[in-house]
């Protein structure tokens, strides 16, 4: 339910290769392939074909799930990725517990 009025003109929108969800690129995760192995990108600045994943763990669970970035990316045999599974734990370390232990967060809430 994509009732987020941010729909800035000119920004660029991405889908994440886990959830579906489509979103502005500069809330997701670019991630390339590296010699077989799935790498985080996020200043955009790798060349070639690149995915784009929200930058947690859900997501890439999900994306692992349906081998989605291998075929995002166009790769010929399966990625490794827990290069980018440590970014993003590294990642959700430095926002702080509280988002882990609890995964679905009620966005809703803040209606009048
Ligand atoms: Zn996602």
């Amino acid at each position: 339910m994509g009732s987020s009025s941010a729909s800035v003109p000119g920004s660029v929108i991405r889908t994440c290769v886990g959830c579906g969800v489509r979103a502005a690129k500069p809330d997701l995760l670019r991630v390339v392939a590296v010699d077989g192995d799935v790498v985080a990108d996020p200043a955009a600045r790798r060349p070639g074909r690149g995915a784009y994943v929200h930058p947690s763990l859900d997501c890439l669970e999900r994306a692992r799930r349906r081998r989605a970035i291998p075929r995002a990316l166009r790769a010929n045999g399966p990625l490794a990725d827990d290069g980018l599974a440590s970014y993003l734990a590294d990642a959700a370390m430095a926002r702080g517990p509280d988002d882990r232990s609890r995964p679905d967060r009620a966005v809703s809430e803040a209606g009048r």
